[in-house]
């Protein structure tokens, strides 16, 4: 079968073309093939999936693993505050994406030269500006402005919302916010060894937890110091320690690898700050000033806390399926480019070797499953050294 779209030729049983990743079973030659995302083919592009998304070098077995282990931890945070441990609850809670997003990316061991020092940095330095950032905003500069929030907090009676409390922290912490979250994965993207768009997508996520983190310290230091033991408000603690410890990293990162992503671009080297990025950028900086309006908002009507919780959570889909839509395109357009060039894509198979997620032999120069349709580019680093060398003595 020749491919209609990039017309290479595939075996006569290929679902999907190896070269481009075009649905060959279907005949429109234009469609994007959007109920098979290039990253992990068993799902449909628009699904609100977040191991996929966030850890897109994972595959359906690994991706289980870490799927377990935010569960396990969530519902640890969850016990720990339901016995009224509130500061546990808070310290694991801030750290916990972080550290699955530390091990998840010295798990897949995306760049073997450059390995964990460049990404611990890139977590501390993002975590030690965003301390800064939110000393200056919560303690130094605003602090009046944020106790106008807390004099009126769990009421339900206020009737006159600080409209300059709001200005400062629903708008203008926000951007100055995105700013900061964004130097540090940035300054790696324009590395050439990390000039993929997956890598721009990750170091954005990576970054954007690590903010979240700092910042959730630096607001609950006073919580944490009080030594607090109490059962008393659990109903509103539980909706808070989840919106701010799993739906706020998440949405700090997704925003930011949204971003830089686009600062990565597709293809070789990196596309740098062209107006697709200021376009993202404004994206990601918008979709934090909706969620703090949303949660400062909310927190003035009944069973504020848990519709704040919803509203994060509607926020992190539409993010979701923005990165989703950004990496699927940017795998097929890529691959697209590289065979009407006649250029041989850099993460392409040499000789065969498996697929990692359906574990079908592969083609010679492959971008893709031809059985599934799994981008070769999404897979980890120890799949990918064993789809080079077709006999490893242990199978990762
Ligand atoms: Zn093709
Ligand atoms: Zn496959």
């Amino acid at each position: 079968v020749d491919c209609p779209r990039c017309s290479a030729h595939n075996p006569e049983m290929a679902h999907y073309c190896y070269r481009c990743g075009q649905d060959l079973r279907r005949a429109d030659a234009r469609s994007r093939r959007a109920d098979s995302f290039a990253v992990q083919s068993a799902e449909s592009v628009t699904q609100f999936a977040l191991i996929s998304t966030i850890l897109p070098h994972t595959n359906r077995r690994t991706a289980d693993s870490y799927r377990w282990a935010f569960l396990a931890t969530s519902f640890l945070v969850l016990v720990l505050t339901f016995l009224g441990l509130i500061p546990a609850a808070v310290v694991a809670g801030a750290f916990l994406v972080p550290i699955t997003y530390l091990v998840y990316l010295y798990d897949v061991n995306l760049w073997e030269d450059a390995p964990l020092p460049a990404v611990l940095a890139l977590f501390v330095v993002t975590g030690l500006l965003s301390a800064l950032v939110s000393l200056l905003f919560f303690r130094w500069a605003f602090h009046t402005q944020f106790a106008q929030f807390r004099a009126i907090g769990f009421r339900g009676t206020a009737l006159a919302i600080p409209l300059d409390s709001l200005l400062v922290f629903a708008v203008l912490l926000p951007i100055v916010a995105e700013v900061v979250k964004n130097i540090g994965p940035l300054w790696l993207a324009s590395r050439p060894k990390f000039d993929d768009m997956i890598d721009g997508l990750t170091f954005g996520i990576a970054a954007g937890t690590a903010y979240a983190a700092a910042e959730s310290l630096v607001v609950f230091a006073p919580v944490l110091s009080q030594d607090v033991r109490t059962t008393a408000g659990i109903s509103v603690w539980v909706p808070i320690v989840l919106n701010l410890m799993i739906v706020k990293p998440l949405i700090y990162g997704t925003a930011t690898g949204i971003a830089v992503a686009t600062f990565s671009g597709r293809g070789e080297g990196h596309d740098g700050f062209t107006s697709k990025y200021a376009a993202n950028f404004a994206f990601a900086a918008g979709m934090n000033i909706l969620y703090w309006l949303g949660i400062r908002l909310l927190s003035y009507v009944a069973f504020g806390q848990a519709l704040g919780l919803l509203w994060g959570v509607a926020i992190l889909a539409v993010l979701i399926i923005r990165a989703r839509v950004l990496m699927h395109t940017a795998l097929l357009e890529t691959a697209v480019e590289d065979a009407a060039n006649g250029r041989r894509s850099k993460a392409a198979t040499t000789d065969g070797g498996f697929c990692p997620e359906c574990e079908m032999p592969l083609l010679p120069d492959a971008l893709f499953c031809i059985v599934c349709g799994e981008s070769v580019r999404a897979t980890s680093n120890a799949a990918r050294r064993s789809i080079r060398e077709p006999s490893p003595e242990g199978s990762a």
